[in-house]
């Protein structure tokens, strides 16, 4: 394929060898990728120390058919999302967008996934100065484009509308069933039922009711029925948001 520039996004980076680092990139043109940068450690990099989780660039590299692992020639700087780590709310669910594209995106290009993981950072970075932060709907949006859409209308079991009796949320199942189907999963009230389908639509819903209870359905949604069995390290830190202490 020869020399590619396409837009990118920096999932993950590692370190490799005293002063490169290697990258796993959310690309528009070609899906995930691993490209190596070379001297990127090293004080006077022509990639400036940019090279982080969720930077967004113009991203050139060699790409060889057959090969897994590109080589980085340049990176052209488009979104500067550094400082979401002032907030450990924007800081956790970044990184399980990240997490998630990186475990799950198809290998091949998927612009709706693109869009669905850049629109979600930028929300985020919007809110890094805001008192109390939330951004389920992004942790939505990127299972959406994954193809795990959960069911919050209807009955997974009876396929009956999810009326105003108590329902549950069968994470294994997919989605909500009403209270004539037996106990799958925790209780949702009304409300709760309500804040559920504003996040999974794209929200926002109010900071207060997209609590810490949605953040641990969201994860264990993920962990029952998106990652089937892989382990992503992020989802005990969703899990955990909204606890005192966290
Ligand atoms: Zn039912």
């Amino acid at each position: 394929m020869g020399l590619v520039t396409t837009r990118a996004v920096v999932l993950q980076t590692y370190r490799y060898s005293e002063t490169s680092k290697i990258l796993r990139l959310m690309t528009w043109d070609l899906g995930p990728c691993s490209a190596l940068a070379r001297g990127a450690l090293r004080p006077r990099s022509r990639f400036g120390g940019l090279l982080e989780p969720f930077v967004e660039g113009e991203a050139t590299f060699y790409s060889r058919e057959g090969r897994d692992l590109h080589t980085l020639s340049g990176f052209e700087l488009r979104r500067d999302r550094r400082g979401l780590d002032r907030s450990i709310e924007l800081f956790t669910i970044a990184s399980v967008l990240c997490e998630l594209v990186m475990r799950l995106a198809p290998e091949h290009d998927d612009p709706a996934l693109y869009r669905a993981l850049t629109e979600g950072l930028d929300g985020l970075h919007a809110r890094v100065r805001e008192k109390a932060p939330a951004g389920l709907e992004y942790v939505w949006g990127v299972v959406n484009a994954l193809g795990f859409r959960p069911e919050v209308e209807r009955c997974v079991s009876c396929r009956r509308a999810i009326g105003v009796n108590r329902a549950r949320f069968d994470f294994e199942a997919g989605g909500l069933r009403c209270g004539s189907c037996g106990p799958a999963g925790p209780k949702l009230d009304p409300e709760e039922v309500d804040t559920l389908r504003t996040l999974v639509s794209g929200g926002p819903a109010d900071g207060r009711r997209a609590n810490g209870r949605q953040a641990r359905w969201a994860a264990e949604f993920i962990r029952h029925h998106v990652a089937e069995g892989a382990q992503l390290k992020s989802l005990p830190f969703l899990s955990r948001l909204g606890r005192p202490g966290s």
